[in-house]
């Protein structure tokens, strides 16, 4: 197979085989180390090669040279930041100087010799994002160093990467200063690490990379040809299983991943991306290692582009990439999966959770990763702690480490102790007894002690969310967040996907009541295929309704969706952010239109249509004799209620505990709402996360709420909760409470539960 565009591949190719030749002696670190900066030197007719490796104490510490003063090496160290080197590093960016002296960042340390050498060329050693240290060439005319120059150095560069983190080059019992850029990381040793906890659970299990970890002996190739057939067939392999996958997508979940696979098709078809693989191999790389080179170029090229459609294909590119390595590798199917696996990756899509068997996935740790991505999104609907942000992670374990994921607190501990997983698993145990009382509620009826019927229901958005209905016994869906399904595709879903998806959620809940809240996007909830730009305040921003009614053909094609897959049956329709009574018109009204279309179509309507708002908007609350008269009902999204009622950002981890849901100001205000509704006979509801903390939900029945919504989890607690509430004597002691000055009554009901034997 010939190369795909001109690229001289011939330096890396001959330096990459003699690099192996090196690895293959037995040889000191030292001796090693120099034999590879020597062979650089000689291939790129370089003058000088310095390898610069970070320290134990996270310095650039000169390890080996050919052609500075030998004397400098362990000598010689830079800060990170500090000289051409420490910036290379600092930046993690290739630096390319024919005058290096006249840069800004030139910093001369006299004991190297270095002041004879105009020209520079530094790449940074590099691993999963982590540097490792600085690879440098330096000539002493003014040599402009061409592209392939930079390329083959980088090539190099990647592979040393590879043999310092598997020890291949610093043995455990070599220069033991030296940290592997991993802060000390050694294998073996327990090490716990914090993140953030965005799916709650505790989970105890065996570590299973989701992406795949190539060997350092896998890197350099022995026959090029081979390894260009064995990429193609690999690459043809990769799309006959996505075009398997997508012929036989019948199965539930896989629908909200179709779309996704078929972006994957689209990437695997790119001849750009396979060219750029195709010349990797011919530089002297194995299969495998060009397509992780490949991908680390990309991630490089695209990890700190911030426009969010780019970083979504890049974890498109990531995604197909891994799957490609399974196919060279020989584990398409994941046969490797041991029970209760806690996957661990940089980042990851909700099609790529969904592809593990749920059965014995037990948790899942990312680097990235936020409370709304979407794989945060599966991972609750899962039911699977989710802790993100962990800090370089992927590169602290192995294979095979047993792992604790913590995701009440966020913690994270790689390779416990016996104490630690001792404590973890008797608290999983609490946690289990705890669930398995509240499954024994289920069916029971959640009414008071003094015979009040309280309506529990659950918010969901995705089809894994829909049996959670059953399971909890709760009475309906109070709030079906719909933009979750946009989310987690990469494309708008056209009209007859939207209206399948309604029609099989309303199938799923047979009787049961489902309250659609049309698109609520915008602000944390992005789309990447929909531009959006960029806004100081995006929470207060151009979102939700205001961008439905500024752009209401999408929003009409949800409600037709909507009508459509109701035909015969009841449908609710809710607007999220309505802060004035006249956009709630303005969208009732499209309703309208829609429901005159369908008529006018001949089509089979639902059999009645409720139509009511949201309010998350504090304005709104001031508008309430104007505003209940026309809706059909009213939910509290205390959410974001909350966050513009004190101005407080709702996902600022450091506002968390600023103020209380529980402060007077927030209850009077929901008193005054519960009233407003009582008096106009408007069903009314809460459906934020206040409503699934037994306390906060119990305060919320003693303002005059009798339908909470709230997310599955919660409904055996709150339940419990409700069966041993005396409701009139809570009522009595709420009164005095909602007009005190004080920051939070949470105490007070603390108090009051404590005395009436109310577990909250
Ligand atoms: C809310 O704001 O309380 C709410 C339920 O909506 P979301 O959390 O989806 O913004
Ligand atoms: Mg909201």
């Amino acid at each position: 197979m010939p190369v795909s565009r001109m690229v001289d591949t011939t330096g890396p190719r001959v330096m990459l085989a003699q690099l192996r030749r090196v690895m293959a002696q037995r040889l000191s670190t030292q001796d090693r180390l120099d034999q590879i900066v020597d062979l650089i030197a000689r291939n790129m007719a370089a003058e000088v090669c310095s390898a610069y490796l970070i320290n134990s104490k996270t310095e650039l510490e000169l390890f080996a040279t050919k052609g500075l003063n030998p004397d400098a090496v362990h000598k010689t160290r830079l800060q990170v930041g500090e000289g051409l080197v420490g910036t290379v590093a600092a930046n993690e960016q290739v630096l390319n100087l024919s005058d290096a002296p006249t840069h800004p960042n030139f910093a001369y340390r006299p004991e190297t010799g270095e002041d004879l050498y105009t020209s520079f060329l530094g790449v940074p050693i590099q691993r999963g994002g982590r540097v490792l240290g600085v690879l440098v060439v330096q000539n002493q005319t003014h040599r402009h160093y061409a592209e392939d120059d930079e390329e083959a150095l980088h090539t190099v560069a990647m592979v040393l990467a590879e043999m310092i983190v598997s020890r291949e080059i610093i043995g455990r019992d070599d220069n033991a200063g030296i940290s592997n850029g991993n802060g000390g990381f050694d294998p073996g040793v327990p090490v716990h690490c914090e993140g953030v906890a965005f799916a709650d659970g505790l989970a105890i299990g065996t570590v299973v990379l989701h992406q795949l970890r190539i060997k350092a002996a896998q890197w350099i190739a022995e026959d090029i040809d081979a390894e260009i057939v064995r990429l193609d067939t690999g690459i043809e392999e990769l799309k006959d299983s996505i075009d398997r996958i997508l012929q036989s997508m019948d199965v539930d979940l896989v629908g909200e991943s179709k779309d996704v696979l078929e972006t994957y098709r689209m990437f695997a078809h790119d001849e750009g991306w396979l060219d750029r693989m195709r010349d990797a191999i011919a530089s002297g790389l194995t299969a495998e290692a060009a397509v992780e080179k490949v991908q680390m170029d990309m991630r490089q090229r695209l990890g700190r582009v911030p426009d969010p459609y780019l970083r979504e294909r890049l974890n498109d590119l990531d995604d197909l990439a891994n799957r490609l390595l399974r196919h060279l590798i020989g584990d398409v199917e994941m046969t490797s999966l041991p029970d209760n696996a806690i996957v661990i990756a940089r980042d990851m899509g909700p099609a790529e959770l969904l592809d593990y068997d749920r059965s014995k996935l037990a948790g899942v740790v990312l680097e990235e990763g936020s409370a709304t991505s979407h794989a945060t999104i599966v991972a609750n609907a899962l039911e699977i702690p989710l802790v993100g942000r962990v800090k370089g992670v992927v590169d602290q374990v192995e294979p095979g480490d047993r792992f604790v994921v913590d995701g009440e607190s966020g913690i994270v501990h790689i390779r416990p102790s016996a104490d630690v997983e001792k404590a973890y698993s008797n608290r999983i145990s609490l946690r289990a007894e705890q669930q398995a009382q509240f499954s024994a509620l289920k069916d029971e009826p959640a009414i008071t002690l003094d015979g009040k019927n309280i309506t529990l229901n659950i918010n969901a958005g995705l089809l894994i969310d829909l049996p959670h209905l059953e399971e909890t016994g709760a009475s309906g869906i109070g709030l079906f967040r719909t933009e979750l399904q946009f989310m987690v595709r990469s494309t708008l879903p056209r009209l007859k996907e939207q209206t399948d998806f309604y029609r099989r959620v309303l199938d799923s809940v047979e009787d049961h009541p489902v309250v659609f809240r049309t698109v609520d996007l915008g602000s944390d909830k992005v789309l990447p295929y929909l531009d959006s730009e960029p806004e100081e305040n995006p929470a207060l921003g151009w979102r939700s309704l205001r961008l439905a009614l500024d752009r209401p053909g999408l929003l009409r094609y949800q409600i037709r969706a909507l009508l459509a897959a109701a035909s015969g049956r009841e449908l609710r329709i809710m607007f999220p952010l309505v802060a004035e009574v006249a956009e709630y018109e303005e969208a009732r009204a499209l309703v309208n239109v829609e429901v005159e279309r369908m008529e006018r179509r001949g089509g089979k309507k639902p059999s009645n249509i409720l139509v009511g708002t949201m309010l998350e908007v504090p304005s709104l609350a001031w508008q309430l004799d104007a505003l209940l008269p026309r809706v059909d009902f009213v939910s509290v999204g205390s959410n974001d209620l909350v966050q513009f009622f004190f101005a407080c950002d709702r996902s600022n981890p450091r506002l968390t505990d600023r103020y209380d849901a529980l402060s007077p100001a927030i209850l009077a205000l929901l008193r005054h709402v519960a009233e407003r509704a009582e008096h106009h006979n408007v069903p009314l509801s809460l459906c934020g996360e206040m409503a699934g903390k037994p306390i906060e939900a119990m305060a919320l029945l003693g303002l005059g709420y009798r339908a909470i919504s709230m997310s599955p989890a919660s409904v055996g607690p709150v339940k419990r909760m409700v069966r041993h509430l005396p409701l009139e004597p809570l009522k009595e002691c709420m009164k005095s409470l909602t007009g005190s000055g004080d920051h939070s009554v949470r105490r007070a009901l603390e108090q009051f539960a404590m005395e009436h034997n109310v577990p909250i």
